[in-house]
């Protein structure tokens, strides 16, 4: 009803169309239906020439606008890299929301709002979005002001952990493939920034903390070439004044088989080939027993001819550099991280190459030989231990009957399994080492003053949801995963806000969701969820993956669980994000992941530190690493120190009790910080720039829960604050007085009137507020 006066003014028009227009735009940013008929009535006709370019922009902004209706909530957005074209940056209103996210894709607009969600769309290709310009520009800026980002969910986040003095949690979701690892690397380059890390030293620390941990987490898989393996929360801390002074990283479930064994046209972790390439370059091999001509076994997936190719590659022998530049910059002494962890890798490569002969003995058991004793030799030296005793420990194992120990053989089948069960502990302990390391060396607590218990802000971003043609145990908890941080984002955008309405009388309709609450029984329950089951299997020696599938069938009752006919040990699984079939081949061995005892005591005597630390001692108070090579008790929270030659009833933790308790954990880390989400979505699936396959965008949209979020979004009240905290903030926008008011209702009315913000609600105890008005409140406090 009233336009800017400015568009009365024509004279303005021609000269200076296009900022005129974008200024208007972005003054006027609710522009309301008739303000866009009056445009289209007085412009239209008056454009000519070479606005004629300008006047069928104009038409495609009208065009947008009917298309949404009239919802007088529309919001156009100058944007900066194409100052020609205002689009719709938040989709909060759209019904029509993947041919919305479309255009802006072929726009180049990769990111968009529903809500307070932050929709990024992977662009597969380079985009100039993240120059110091637009590091600066998101700075404390109010969100509408500047085109949808990344940057805009790091400050928001930042500037609500400094405003409300509370944790935050930035959960990155969306399958494999689709951005989250880029996206979370970009939250925290920006996060740097805005923390003010006056120690330049310790903000290149927090950035290469990231790279470090990828080269030995990440790999090369079908889907995506920097795949991360593990799930990663990096939680950065801040002091309470909003600096920050470190940063910690907890990791979840390492897919350790990948060092063993990759499918397909994958590879094995990264931080091998850069090794290997690396030593070459630098004439290291021979000193870490490897050679340029035969490229080690676990590096030499069957089905990929890297072979030579691997020490020429420049690529990996950059990367070498630069992991060394991480080790160094992070504080890795030069001891340490040279002659252990290179030592360790170079190991286990050599441990892969140990090859085994049947040998055919008196009782008719198999007994097995090493075939190439000069390897073995090298595996044993780089371990620092005995090669004799490596070859024992490989090839035979001990069994305790009536109170003697007896030493029986390995066939060659069993040794193999031995000594890969040796390289997947060894890789899955040094990783969990390095994360410790640079835990300690980033610790916050020489930082921060004595009263500053500090705040921090946790970054997630965990492996995205699999269905591959052949899904394996690590796929089944790979997705177990995804089903409860789905789980989670509906509790927090659906069950949680509708229950807050209830309990503050705010009347709100209610919005059905898609629960899969069932999904999460039907794996996590106890007695009877998959994992119990599989955990009581596994217990059984003679169970076999047979067994297991039969066990699955006769107890899990469940629509969303069911058994293919004509696949072997298959069974379907009926996920939130769509149907997975499973195949439990191998899921019994998976889950016992056993270490022999024999081998965890051998390199318990090892000559080289990190090694025996490894074995020895459990790297957490909490003992979460401690699964992997120890012998536990029943807690998992110590090991125990018999001999077990003398012991009859060891117990291992299984990786489903292990996979369990790190869900909790993770959860429990999740739930202590106010949420923000950024869903990755993935354009297709051919890793293509430009491609936007509509179908496939809107299955993740429709799983994601994107679509109902965008209602409850436009309906809800996003923030709840109490009145002591709104007071406590806001209280300066009405109120002169150096004295706080009292927290009352009244107060934050007056103070919400005062700021002519419409649509706020007071509930009993607290001030419900939709997300675009706690951006207006911060800015407003920012400038007086
Ligand atoms: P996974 O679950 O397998 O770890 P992911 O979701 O972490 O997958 P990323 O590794 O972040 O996926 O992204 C895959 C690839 O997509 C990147 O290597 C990069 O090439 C491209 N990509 C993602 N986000 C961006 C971006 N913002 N700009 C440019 N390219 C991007
Ligand atoms: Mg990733």
């Amino acid at each position: 009803r009233n336009p800017p006066p400015t568009l009365y003014q024509p004279e303005l028009w021609s000269d200076h169309f296009n900022d005129f227009i974008c200024k208007c735009l972005i003054k006027d940013f609710e522009l309301r239906p008739n303000v866009l008929d009056l445009l289209q009535h007085v412009f239209i006709r008056q454009i000519v020439g070479r606005e004629r370019i300008l006047q069928k922009q104009l038409m495609e902004l009208i065009d947008l606008n009917q298309q949404i209706g009239t919802t007088g909530k529309t919001r156009y957005r100058h944007d900066l890299q194409r100052p020609h074209i205002a689009l719709l940056d938040d989709l909060v209103t759209l019904e029509v929301l993947d041919e919305q996210l479309q255009r802006r894709y072929a726009k180049d607009q990769i990111y968009t709002y529903v809500g307070d969600i932050l929709i990024a769309v992977n662009p597969f290709h380079k985009m100039e979005l993240y120059s110091p310009q637009y590091t600066k520009m998101y700075i404390g800026a109010k969100r509408t002001a500047n085109p949808p980002h990344i940057f805009a969910v790091a400050d928001i986040a930042y500037q609500s952990m400094v405003s409300y003095n509370a944790d935050q949690c930035i959960v990155i979701s969306g399958e494999s493939g689709a951005g989250k690892t880029e996206s979370a690397h970009l939250l925290v380059e920006q996060l740097t920034v805005l923390g003010k890390a006056n120690n330049r030293s310790l903000q290149e620390k927090i950035l290469l903390v990231n790279n470090l941990v990828e080269a030995f987490g990440n790999a090369c898989t079908a889907i995506n070439d920097n795949s991360s393996r593990f799930g990663k929360y990096l939680e950065m801390k801040f002091t309470c004044g909003g600096t920050v002074v470190g940063a910690q990283i907890s990791e979840y479930l390492l897919e350790k088989s990948r060092v063993v064994h990759q499918a397909t046209g994958e590879k094995n972790f990264h931080i091998f080939y850069y090794i290997y390439a690396g030593l070459a370059e630098r004439k290291k091999l021979a000193h870490y027993k490897l050679s340029d001509s035969k490229t080690p076994k676990y590096l030499l997936n069957e089905h990929i001819k890297l072979g030579p190719d691997i020490v020429n590659n420049t690529f990996y022998k950059e990367q070498f550099d630069a992991v060394e530049q991480c080790f160094k910059v992070i504080g890795f002494t030069l001891e340490v991280h040279t002659l252990y962890v290179y030592s360790t890798l170079a190991a286990i490569l050599n441990s892969g190459d140990i090859e085994f002969a049947s040998v055919a003995s008196e009782h008719q058991t198999d007994k097995s030989n090493i075939s190439n004793i000069a390897v073995l030799e090298n595996a044993a030296s780089l371990l620092c231990i005995r090669p004799d005793e490596l070859q024992e420990a490989l090839t035979s194992h001990c069994v305790v009957a009536r109170g003697e120990t007896i030493v029986r053989p390995n066939t060659v089948e069993k040794a193999t399994e031995v000594r890969d069960a040796m390289g997947k502990a060894l890789y899955g302990r040094l990783f969990s080492w390095i994360v410790n390391r640079i835990n300690t060396l980033l610790r916050p607590d020489t930082h921060l003053g004595e009263d500053d218990k500090g705040l921090n802000i946790g970054i997630l971003d965990i492996f995205g949801f699999e269905n591959f043609k052949r899904n394996s145990f690590e796929q089944l908890c790979i997705n177990i995963a995804n089903e409860q941080i789905q789980f989670y984002f509906n509790q927090h955008i659906f069950a949680w806000e509708q229950d807050e309405y209830l309990n503050e009388d705010v009347d709100a309709r209610v919005i059905e969701y898609e629960d899969n609450r069932p999904l999460l029984d039907l794996f996590l329950q106890k007695p009877m969820g998959m994992l119990s089951l599989l955990d009581e299997e596994s217990r059984f020696p003679q169970a076999t993956d047979q067994t297991l599938v039969e066990k699955f069938e006769d107890n899990l009752k469940s629509k969303n669980f069911w058994r293919p006919k004509r696949v072997d040990l298959g069974f379907g699984i009926h996920h939130y994000a769509g149907k997975v079939i499973y195949n439990a081949a191998g899921f019994l061995s998976k889950n016992r992941d056993t270490l022999p005892a024999d081998i965890v005591l051998l390199l318990r005597s090892s000559e080289n530190q990190l090694i025996r630390k490894l074995v020895t001692h459990p790297l957490t108070k909490t003992g979460k690493h401690t699964c992997v090579l120890c012998v536990q008790g029943d807690t998992g929270t110590g090991e125990t120190t018999h001999h077990p030659r003398e012991s009859t009833n060891m117990r291992t933790q299984t990786v489903a009790s292990y996979f369990r308790y790190s869900l909790m954990d993770l959860l429990s880390k999740m739930v202590a910080g106010q949420p923000h989400f950024v869903r990755c979505i993935k354009p297709n699936n051919d890793r293509q720039a430009s491609k936007f396959d509509r179908e496939k965008v809107l299955v993740q949209l429709r799983y994601t829960g994107v679509l109902e979020t965008a209602k409850i979004r436009r309906q809800g009240y996003s923030h709840r604050i109490l009145y002591t905290n709104f007071v406590n903030r806001y209280y300066i926008l009405a109120f002169h007085a150096h004295k706080e008011p009292e927290a009352s209702p009244e107060t934050c009315a007056a103070i919400l009137e005062k700021t002519k913000l419409e649509n706020w609600v007071l509930g009993k105890t607290k001030v419900f507020l939709k997300y675009y008005h706690v951006e207006t409140l911060n800015l407003m406090v920012r400038q007086t």
